[in-house]
């Protein structure tokens, strides 16, 4: 299979361009960091961003950052942290994903909870079609985006449509200081309870995951369920979590990169389950779980893998896009994700 691996974002337009004007089907990618458990897609050319890897604007003091989609997203999370600054999506595999892999595949963390998704944190794109032209969506100011947006159209498309050049994001600063507590409970109702009574006080935690004790590892949580807590700010603010949850134990941070790491090693499966039944996911899961209890949404080993189907707005939009079915073939249902 023929590799191409543009350097500029025209570069790219020309790749797909190319390939189209040839028929040949094409297989997009990254780092390919998931070509291990998806199963590579069968295609005559592979094209990846990796070449890509350039930051083109970055003010600090704008809060506003514009890179390349193929930088691999532990150097981009390094070059923010050196300002104190931060994207806070925390993506599995962080140590081989890409920026525009993160973004394509919408993948997000623990800290969903409070900051949102990449479709609340970037605020522009560059992406290169298959006629060859790159096109400008958004910009680099926060409240930029009238009509249509296409930037939250490639957000979860899996590289079914185009293909990300350019990402602007904007930034949060980190919080002065960063505390992670666990609360042990007997039951998935009685962690879910003390989730809700969290949720609807003044405390805004950052990140408010359940876990069950397989998926803590070696952080020796004694219950059946934990709920675990993290926040962010100043000392002050933080003291206020001690006082209102005096059951709590203040535990390491470093949980949390296991925790972002459940799913690369084990294999496990979203579970996007509607709050309503959280507590049925994590009472029937037979091996480890991790739930996003503030967003919902669960982690469990052992799942069955679920067929997403596209919905016919998403046929039509891949139509639109790629009518001839050369991006990424057999992936496309993904963009129903
Ligand atoms: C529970 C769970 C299951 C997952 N399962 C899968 C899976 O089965 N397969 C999978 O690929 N990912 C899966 N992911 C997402 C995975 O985390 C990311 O795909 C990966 O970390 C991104 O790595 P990468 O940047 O090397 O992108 P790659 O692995 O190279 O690509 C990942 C996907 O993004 C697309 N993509 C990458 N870069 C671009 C770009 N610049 N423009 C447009 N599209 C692009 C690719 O076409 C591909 O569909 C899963 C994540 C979770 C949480």
């Amino acid at each position: 299979m023929e590799g191409l691996k543009p350097a500029t974002e025209q570069e790219l337009a020309e790749a797909l361009a190319g390939c189209a004007a040839a028929q040949r089907t094409i297989r997009l990618g990254g780092n390919f960091t998931k070509d291990s458990l998806a199963g590579p897609v069968a295609a005559d050319v592979t094209v990846s961003t990796c070449a890509m890897r350039r930051v083109l604007q970055y003010e600090p003091r704008d809060l506003t950052i514009s890179v390349e989609a193929g930088m691999p997203w532990a150097e981009f999370s390094e070059l923010l942290a050196a300002n104190r600054q931060m994207v806070p999506l925390d993506p599995p595999w962080f140590d081989s994903c890409t920026v525009g892999g993160v973004v394509a595949t919408n993948i997000s963390g623990p800290r969903r909870r409070l900051y949102g998704t990449a479709r609340d944190l970037v605020i522009g794109m560059r992406f290169a079609t298959l006629d060859g032209s790159v096109v400008q969506t958004g910009g680099m100011v926060v409240k930029n985006v009238a009509g249509l947006d296409m930037a939250k159209l490639l957000i979860g498309s899996w590289g079914a449509l185009a293909a990300i050049a350019v990402v602007n994001f904007k930034l949060n600063p980190m919080p002065p200081e960063t505390r992670t507590w666990a609360m042990e409970f007997d039951s998935a109702a009685a962690a879910i309870e003390a989730r809700d009574r969290i949720l609807q006080s003044v405390l805004q935690p950052a990140a408010i995951d359940i876990l069950n004790p397989a998926a803590a590892g070696g952080f020796e949580l004694s219950g059946r369920f934990t709920l675990l807590l993290q926040a962010g700010g100043s000392p002050a603010v933080l003291e206020r979590y001690n006082r209102a949850l005096p059951e709590a134990r203040a535990i390491d941070c470093a949980i949390w990169n296991r925790i972002r790491e459940f799913v690369p090693r084990t294999g496990a499966r979203r579970v996007v389950s509607a709050h309503s039944n959280l507590r049925d996911v994590l009472e029937k899961a037979e091996g480890e779980v991790v739930a996003r209890a503030g967003s919902g949404v669960a982690y469990v080993a052992g799942a069955p893998a679920a067929a997403p189907q596209p919905s016919e707005i998403m046929k039509k939009v891949k139509d639109l896009f790629d009518p001839e079915g050369l991006l990424n073939p057999g992936r496309a249902n993904a963009a129903a994700l």
